[in-house]
């Protein structure tokens, strides 16, 4: 998607060849012109597939997994992250380790909110490593919903998240592709 590329070039900081900070739009404030664009842009990827509802990771997938969900005329869902290791009889939980923040969290959803009668597209900000929406595929599919795909608005493809969830079967839809970084340097793949 232009847009979001074009806004990654003006204001995106790769802070060295790993990590892509986007505080200014994305992360921390939120363009909110652009967040609906991309959520629209992702619903019309995904508008024949029979979505029911759109899940986003906590938290940074929430704004355009609520953009895509409006988009789509479906419920949004949020995978919540919790610290705790409490056992709750009412949630699924998983257990995700965080690229960013190298720790383990738990990624939990009420079993109120979802059913084997779902068809669930998951929307995240970046996929990276692939632990955030493989702990995310793996809760979903504890209530046998089906999965309609992953959406991001970042791949960054150099690293192995995509081609893990592929081998998966998920069908990924990433609005920008980044094939290499380096302290201010962001290369997109063509
Ligand atoms: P993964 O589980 O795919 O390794 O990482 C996905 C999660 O880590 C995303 O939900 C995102 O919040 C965070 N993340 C991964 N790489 C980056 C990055 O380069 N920049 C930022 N801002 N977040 C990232």
């Amino acid at each position: 998607m232009e847009l979001l590329k074009e806004k990654i070039r003006q204001e995106g900081i790769a802070v060295n060849e790993h990590i892509l900070k986007v505080d200014s739009f994305i992360n921390h404030q939120v363009d909110p012109v652009l967040m609906q664009e991309m959520g629209k842009d992702i619903a019309d990827h995904f508008k024949d597939k029979g979505i029911t509802k759109v899940a986003a990771i906590e938290s940074s997938g929430i704004a355009p997994a609520l953009m895509a969900s409006l988009a789509l005329g479906v419920p949004l869902i949020i995978l919540k992250k919790q610290p705790s290791k409490i056992l709750n009889q009412d949630l699924y939980q998983t257990v995700v380790t965080s690229f960013t923040k190298e720790t383990n969290y738990e990624l939990t959803l009420s079993k109120k909110y979802i059913s084997e009668e779902d068809h669930v597209l998951i929307v995240d900000d970046f996929l990276a490593n692939g632990e955030a929406a493989t702990a995310a595929l793996r809760l979903l599919r504890m209530s046998h919903a089906t999965i309609a795909g992953l959406a991001v608005l970042i791949e960054k493809s150099f690293q192995p998240g995509h081609d893990k969830l592929s081998a998966q079967g998920v069908e990924i839809y990433a609005l920008a592709q980044i094939a290499k970084m380096a302290e201010n340097l962001i290369q997109f793949k063509e």
